[in-house]
């Protein structure tokens, strides 16, 4: 069932959870007449500052969720929230319906297309390189909005958004899991590795949650798998709409990689050959060739491809070519929250052998480093490690290359710079989640550029 915004005419709204995409969805739901009452556990204090502007047919509370968001007709859940909060189960309880904030937004959204991107990894990059695609091939009057997990909700592009335009958007497994119909034109599947298992409580309920960005689509809708990984191609068996894959040549994959260049078969009249964008890693191969079989099975032209191809720079904090600082060339990879992408990092740096001077830590997420031995011995000359995650980080990769405990960021990037010599490669690909030192991983990544770019000045200090 959809949300039907007509059913609740002049009715009241509950909006659970006042981040970016709950006041969005709020904001949207005043300005098309609902009365909408706001509802947040952190305390007053913390919101007042974000809802001082919410006009009329706005209430809220702070603090903790009371019954007052019971007299509500239907209700919207931010992405993100647990599924077992006592309010959500009393709403259950009455019969409330409860709606996410993207389909919310999406009922009030006229777009001519929907392109959804979702995956454990990935996704940002591939949006932000679908969006570039898309706006590459546009005809004049139609405008494309980039939206979702991305930064942006899907909730403040709604009302601005015309028939002929595109959404982008960015999907992440906790908005699909809130969703009830969710049905992109396209969408695509990039990889599903075990993530986020303790909020959606096992592999499965995992796979059901991805497997809904195809479930409400129609034949004639598109959505694309990488068949290199064993769980998308597992899941892409119960998909109706029309597959499009990407991965190892052979099998079953439209789209491959030979010789440097990206490969299409079986989508345009023609097969094709595609120079990549110039971004490391195979990973990005992979998300270059999933946002090629999204744009060219939606008609997008293939010289719109490769232009956008030529024109992508990759996504900040992901990888991001710093500069090359007293003989280091700096990298920041704040984004690699979690030990597999650190993984991946390690292996996107083939060429550094022995070269890489790793920080490392932040808040320790759980699993063991271990897994970074192998890569680590053979291609990093040094560790350095902040946060609180130093001392485990220690513990599992002693002995597979030298370790500086340094506690904080501005004194691993000065113990670098010593032990480090020319042609050497500084990487911030922390493996830990950022909030015991930083607001987030975009705060450290800023924090890591700054402090990188003030070691030419420091040594140009008498
Ligand atoms: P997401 O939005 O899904 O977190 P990003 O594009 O922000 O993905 O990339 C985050 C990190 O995930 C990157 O720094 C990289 O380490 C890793 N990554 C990116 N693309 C892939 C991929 N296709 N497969 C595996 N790991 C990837």
């Amino acid at each position: 069932m959809s949300f039907d915004p007509a059913s609740f005419k002049g009715r009241k709204a509950a909006v659970i959870g006042l981040g970016r995409s709950g006041i969005a969805c709020a904001r949207l739901l005043c300005r098309k007449g609902f009365k909408v009452f706001g509802t947040d556990s952190r305390p007053r204090k913390e919101l007042a500052g974000s809802l001082s502007r919410m006009g009329r047919g706005f209430s809220w509370e702070g603090g903790r969720h009371t019954d007052r968001a019971l007299s509500c007709a239907f209700a919207v859940k931010s992405p993100g929230l647990s599924p077992s909060l006592p309010l959500l189960q009393r709403m259950a309880q009455r019969g409330i319906p409860v709606f996410s904030e993207l389909e919310v937004a999406l009922a009030f959204c006229k777009a001519g297309e929907v392109i959804a991107i979702t995956g454990t990894n990935g996704k940002t990059t591939t949006t932000a390189l679908v969006a570039q695609i898309f706006k590459a091939g546009s005809r004049p009057g139609r405008k494309v909005r980039v939206c979702g997990n991305i930064g942006l909700p899907a909730s403040a592009v709604a009302l601005e958004t015309g028939s002929k335009d595109t959404v982008v958007l960015e999907v992440s497994s906790y908005q699909l899991e809130d969703s009830r119909y969710f049905r992109p034109n396209a969408a695509a599947l990039l990889n599903i590795t075990a993530d986020h298992l303790d909020h959606h409580g096992g592999m499965d309920r995992y796979l059901d949650a991805k497997a809904r960005v195809f479930e409400d689509q129609r034949p004639e809708d598109l959505c694309v798998f990488n068949a290199g990984d064993p769980l998308t191609l597992k899941i892409s068996r119960d998909c109706g709409s029309r597959r499009l894959f990407f991965g190892p040549k052979g099998g079953p994959a439209h789209a491959w990689v030979e010789k440097g260049m990206i490969r299409v078969s079986g989508v345009t009249r023609r097969p094709l050959s595609l120079r990549p964008p110039k971004l490391p890693g195979a990973h990005n191969l992979e998300n270059s060739m999933a946002a090629a079989l999204l744009a060219l099975g939606r008609g997008v032209k293939p010289a719109a491809v490769q232009k956008a191809f030529r024109s992508f720079k990759g996504v900040e904090h992901r990888l991001e070519e710093v500069g090359v600082i007293r003989g280091l060339r700096c990298v920041n990879d704040s984004k690699a929250t979690n030990v597999d992408s650190t993984l991946v990092a390690l292996k996107a740096l083939e060429d550094e052998k022995g070269r890489i001077l790793l920080i490392l830590g932040g808040l320790h997420k759980g699993s063991p480093y271990s897994p970074l031995r192998p890569l680590v011995a053979e291609r990093v000359k040094g560790i350095f490690t902040i946060g609180s995650a130093a001392r485990k980080i220690e513990e599992d990769l002693s002995g597979s290359t030298s370790i500086f405990p340094c506690g904080e960021l501005k004194i691993a990037i000065e113990t670098a710079f010593q032990i480090g010599s020319p042609g050497d490669l500084l990487l911030l690909s922390p493996a830990c989640a950022s909030f015991d030192q930083f607001k987030d991983f975009e705060d450290r990544g800023r924090r890591f550029k700054e402090l990188v770019s003030a070691q030419v000045r420091s040594r140009l200090k008498p």
